[in-house]
């Protein structure tokens, strides 16, 4: 092949391709950030979408394209590079499992000890990755909560520098990142933006960097952003009804049940902002079932090649429900967050599906399944 190797010279180059080209509106200086790369994640338009559901257009912003898989690697970025700046020695977190692999990896890369709060029923897939990177993990006899309750006491106790959702600032201004890359990556703001919530730090953090944005200077609008959650597990939904009918925001504490274990959470941790910031927005909640969050992972990976993990699918089935309901419609370009990948939890997804039929080396037991499939 032969290559123009003269145009190469003036190749574009703006660095640093991570969450920390945005430094000026981070509260910690790149000079604390680990050598992980955390943000600038792909934003794939979907046309064919856009234009079977009548919208203007579509757009999936894929999160699950970090270090360690998963949206948390944004506030985690930031925090672990806090915890350097304040001279911290260890780092702790309570976690549903992708905040504590995030955690785990970004420590490992700074060469910092972590202790990490998991529930009984986090996915092996996470705990592997946690045990891979080298944490001291504790599985909580216990759901979420409890892991919360303890993780915060025993921080307290042994003075570790705690990632928590709604606990340490950092997480949110880590969060908000992912707007600025989406409307870097469009050149403007799109009209909607839709985001699994389960403790609220991710909405919250997305709703922030909007607002940023137009406090800046640099958009006109913010987008109008819609957070999902389980039927099963929806607290934060709840508290936004309440919240809209005048009532007060907390207590915000309910039983929880999905099989979306990273949005599986009873006492959301960051509800008030994340009920505040979405209204200031012009948004809303949609609650999803668990069917749809399983069906909408399926339709995502065959129809766009992108394995999300059941709650990282709800965007997408919030997505169809907000459309059949007239909520958004031809004047909206919308951007579907995927925070974290299929990988981490690939069970749920694949469980009820046939297995590959088992074949002999050789051409004609090929041959049969193609011909029984024409
Ligand atoms: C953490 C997480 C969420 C929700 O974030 P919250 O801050 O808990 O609301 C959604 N999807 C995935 C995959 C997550 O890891």
């Amino acid at each position: 092949m032969l290559y123009d190797y003269t145009r190469l010279r003036s190749f574009p180059k703006k660095e640093p391709f991570s969450l920390w080209r945005y430094e000026g509106l981070l509260p910690v200086s790149a000079d604390y950030s680990v050598p992980l790369r955390a943000g600038w994640t792909p934003l794939y338009p979907w046309p064919h979408l856009a234009e079977e559901l009548g919208l203007r257009a579509v757009w999936i912003k894929d999160d699950s394209l970090q270090p360690t898989a998963s949206c948390k690697d944004r506030g985690t970025a930031v925090t672990v590079a806090a915890a350097k700046k304040l001279g911290r020695g260890a780092l702790s977190c309570a976690s549903t499992g992708n905040a504590a692999s995030s955690l785990a990896g970004f420590c490992a890369a700074a060469g910092l000890p972590c202790f990490i709060f998991v529930p009984k029923h986090a996915p092996a897939p996470k705990i592997a990755q946690l045990l891979a990177f080298g944490a001291t993990v504790f599985r909580v006899d216990g759901a979420y909560d409890h892991a919360f309750s303890l993780a915060l006491a025993a921080s307290q106790e042994f003075g570790w520098y705690n990632r928590s959702d709604g606990l340490n600032p950092m997480v949110v201004e880590g969060n908000k990142t992912v707007s600025f890359e989406i409307w870097e990556g469009l050149g403007e703001v799109p009209e909607a933006v839709v985001v699994a919530v389960g403790d609220g730090a991710v909405v919250a953090g997305v709703c922030q960097g909007f607002l940023e944005l137009r406090e800046a200077g640099l958009a006109s609008r913010v987008p109008r952003v819609f957070g999902v959650q389980a039927v099963g597990a929806a607290a934060v939904a709840h508290a936004f009804g309440r919240y809209q009918r005048g009532e007060p925001i907390l207590p915000a504490e309910e039983p929880a049940q999905t099989l979306a274990d990273s949005i599986c959470v009873g006492k959301p941790a960051d509800v008030v902002r994340a009920v505040k910031y979405v209204a200031k927005t012009g948004g809303g909640y949609v609650t999803v079932s668990d069917p749809e969050l399983l069906a909408a992972a399926r339709e995502l990976a065959r129809r766009r090649g992108v394995f999300a993990e059941p709650s990282a699918a709800a965007p997408y089935a919030a997505l169809l429900r907000l459309v059949k309901e007239g909520v958004l419609n031809a004047k909206d370009r919308v951007v579907l967050l995927v925070t974290g990948s299929g990988l981490k939890d690939p069970q749920s997804v694949t469980h009820d599906l046939p297995e590959p039929p088992l074949i002999p080396p050789d051409l004609s037991a090929v041959r049969k399944v193609v011909e029984r499939c024409a």
